[in-house]
C-alpha cells in the first residue's frame, strides 16, 4: 500500500529524515516509537505531503505521490490524520466537524454525510454530543471525535500522531479502545505512539526510529523481548 524509497527531509540545511526505505502492507498495523526528536511526526507527515520531501519517493497504491504532477487533495482523502492535539474546528459543532469534509469536497449530500456522523457517533456512544462544541468536550471524547471525523473521509489507511499524549490518564484507554476496535475491523494503521502496551498488543510491527532512520524494527514479540541494536535497549529500558 505505502512503499517509502529512500525518503529524505532537511529543515534549512538539518538532514531530520536520512534515507528511510519501508514498505506497508494493507491491513498491517505499524507503530512507531523512538526518542523525542528522532523524525517520527516528519516521517507521518511526510506520507500524506503535510511535510515535502527533499529527496526520496513515496508510493502509495501504486502512484507515486512525490511526482509533482500527484493531486495532494485527492492523496489526502485516502489517508486518514490524526493528531496529538485534536485539530477540531473550534467554532463548528461536533457534527459539523465530521461533515464538512465529505461534503465540502462533493463526496456526499448534507444529508447523507449527517447520516454517516450520527452513526459513527452512535457508535462511540456520543450521538447525544452532536450539536456540542469541541469546548464542551473532554480531550477523549474531542480525540475519539477526530478519530470518526478521519473515518467519514473512508480512508483506506489511518495514520496517528501520538494520538494520546495530550489525554489526561484516565482518558488514554478510551482512546485507545477505538483504535484497537479499527485495527481488529482490518484498518491499515501507522501509529506513532509511547503506548508500548499498545504497540504489543495491537502492533503487527514495531519500527524504532533514531537521529532520522529506522535502526531496528521487529514483530512486537520480538521487538520487546530481543533489541539488538544498543540504542534500542538503551531506549526501552527506559520506558518499560
Ligand atoms: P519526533 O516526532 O520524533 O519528536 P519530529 O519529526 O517532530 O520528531 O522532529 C525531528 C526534528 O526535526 C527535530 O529536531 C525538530 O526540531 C525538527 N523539525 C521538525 N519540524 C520542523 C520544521 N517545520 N522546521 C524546522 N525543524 C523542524
Ligand atoms: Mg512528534
Amino acid at each position: 500500500m505505502i512503499d517509502v524509497k529512500n525518503l529524505e527531509k532537511s529543515f534549512n540545511g538539518v538532514e531530520v529524515l536520512k534515507g528511510i526505505n519501508e514498505t506497508i502492507e494493507k491491513g498491517e498495523k505499524v507503530v512507531i516509537v523512538g526518542p523525542s526528536g528522532s523524525g517520527k511526526s516528519t516521517f507521518l507527515r511526510c506520507l500524506n505531503l503535510l511535510e515535502v520531501p527533499t529527496g526520496g519517493e513515496i508510493w502509495f497504491e501504486g502512484i507515486n505521490i512525490t511526482d509533482k504532477k500527484c493531486n495532494i487533495n485527492k492523496l489526502r482523502e485516502k489517508m486518514g490524520m490524526v493528531f496529538q492535539q485534536f485539530n477540531l474546528f473550534n467554532h463548528l459543532t461536533v457534527k459539523k466537524n465530521i461533515t464538512l469534509a465529505p461534503v465540502k469536497l462533493k463526496r456526499k449530500t448534507q444529508e447523507e454525510a449527517d447520516e454517516v456522523a450520527m452513526e459513527l457517533l452512535k457508535r462511540i456512544g456520543l450521538a447525544d454530543k452532536a450539536d456540542a462544541y469541541p469546548a464542551q468536550l473532554s480531550g477523549g471524547q474531542k480525540q475519539r471525535i477526530a478519530i470518526i471525523r478521519a473515518l467519514a473521509m473512508n480512508p483506506d489507511v489511518m495514520l496517528f500522531d501520538e494520538p494520546t499524549s495530550a489525554l489526561d490518564p484516565e482518558m488514554v484507554g478510551e482512546v485507545l479502545e477505538l483504535m484497537k476496535q479499527l485495527a481488529l475491523e482490518g484498518m491499515t494503521m501507522v501509529v506513532v505512539t509511547h503506548e508500548m502496551g499498545f504497540a504489543r498488543e495491537v502492533g503487527t510491527r514495531v519500527l524504532f526510529m533514531d537521529e532520522g532512520q529506522i535502526l531496528e524494527q521487529n514483530t512486537p514479540e520480538q521487538f520487546f523481548a530481543n533489541p539488538k541494536n544498543p540504542r534500542l535497549q538503551d531506549f526501552l529500558s527506559k520506558v518499560l
